[in-house]
């Protein structure tokens, strides 16, 4: 379309949610997502949702909380366990989950991103979703009292607002936000890897539950390694029976095939040949961990370097 009320650029979560919030109040807001497709695979992750999430998502659309919850799992507990570098436990930390709904209204659950995002979808009316249509910026259309969004090829949409929910990498925040410090170019690369996954619970059958690392049904494990950024995360994610694990190191713990890749560019993404052997490398003293990747095929493997930004001030998040 030439013209909507409120144009929100990114088809992800959060301009889902927006979408939702608005079209909920009223206002015609469309969806422009630059990717050829709204539903993807996701990058292998269970979204968790405590109540300050469900809150969040009741306010956006009263029937949201329901929908994502009967994609999810509930989470009954959350287990810590310290390890030294060689495997062996020093302390171990527990607690139940099961209060949250009576002391926060909503008990926290594990919802597969991909199932959380067809849930969000779901309640959009299909012809408001805009596909291909990829944001490079907005501009000031003054003479109609509102602004124009900018999408690649050259079309324009007229618009009263403009919601930037363009990702981590946002065009948009740039040009809101200002380059710079601050700004919209600031994304800060750690030197924390994560790999992550998401399999079916069943293959863990036979596995020890006992061991750090992998987690009890309806249960969070995390169990940190002994070095700094070194840690195995596993929990129940959504209704069909899935887990969803990631392992953790430091750049500098790395394994030699790792940093190989890492030096070539060859770093990111699903399923890279013989990643799942430099993980057993490096976790070889963790029983748990390599009984998640045993599970694993190769080919679910994702993996990225984490990075973050800089939080925006209240002048940042707005133009105009
Ligand atoms: C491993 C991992 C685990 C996580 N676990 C949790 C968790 O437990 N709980 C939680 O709340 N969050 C979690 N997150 C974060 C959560 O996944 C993200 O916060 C969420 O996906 C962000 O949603 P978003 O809509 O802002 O961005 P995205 O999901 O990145 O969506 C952005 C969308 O915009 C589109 N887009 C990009 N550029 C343009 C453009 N120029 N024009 C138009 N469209 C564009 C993209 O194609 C995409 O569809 C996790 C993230 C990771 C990586």
């Amino acid at each position: 379309p030439e013209e909507v009320q409120v144009a929100v650029a990114g088809g992800g979560p959060a301009g889902l949610a927006a979408a939702c919030a608005l079209r909920s109040r009223g206002f015609d807001a469309h969806v422009f997502e630059g990717a050829e497709a709204l539903l993807r695979r996701g990058t292998g992750t269970g979204i968790m949702v405590s109540a300050n999430g469900w809150k969040a998502l009741a306010a956006c659309d009263a029937a949201l909380p329901a929908a994502l919850r009967a994609a999810g799992v509930e989470i009954v507990r959350q287990n810590i366990t310290v390890c030294d570098e060689g495997g062996g436990v020093a302390r171990a930390v527990g607690r139940d989950a099961g209060g949250m709904e009576e002391r926060f209204g909503y008990a926290q659950y594990n919802v597969p991103w991909a199932d959380a995002h067809a849930a969000l979808a779901a309640r959009l009316p299909g012809e408001v979703v805009h596909c291909g249509c990829k944001a490079v910026g907005y501009r000031d259309a003054l003479e109609a009292g509102g602004v124009r969004l900018l999408l690649e090829g050259g079309q324009e949409v007229r618009c009263s607002l403009v919601v930037a929910a363009d990702g981590a990498g946002s065009a948009l925040r740039a040009q809101v936000a200002g380059a710079g410090e601050g700004g919209g170019d600031d994304a800060r690369p750690t030197t924390q890897l994560l790999w992550n996954a998401l399999i079916p619970t069943e293959r863990l059958e036979g596995v020890s539950r006992e061991l750090p690392g992998v987690h009890r049904p309806g249960e969070v494990e995390f169990v940190t390694c002994g070095l700094d950024g070194k840690a195995i995360l596993a929990f129940d994610s959504g209704a069909d029976g899935l887990t969803s694990w990631y392992l953790t190191l430091d750049e500098s713990d790395a394994p030699e095939a790792v940093r190989a890749a890492l030096r070539s560019g060859d770093f990111g993404g699903f399923g890279h040949a013989g990643r799942a052997d430099a993980l057993r490398e490096a976790f070889s003293d963790f029983p748990g961990a390599l009984a998640l990747l045993r599970a694993t095929d190769e080919a679910a493997i994702f993996e990225r370097r984490l990075a973050d930004r800089q939080p925006l001030s209240a002048e940042q998040w707005h133009d105009g």
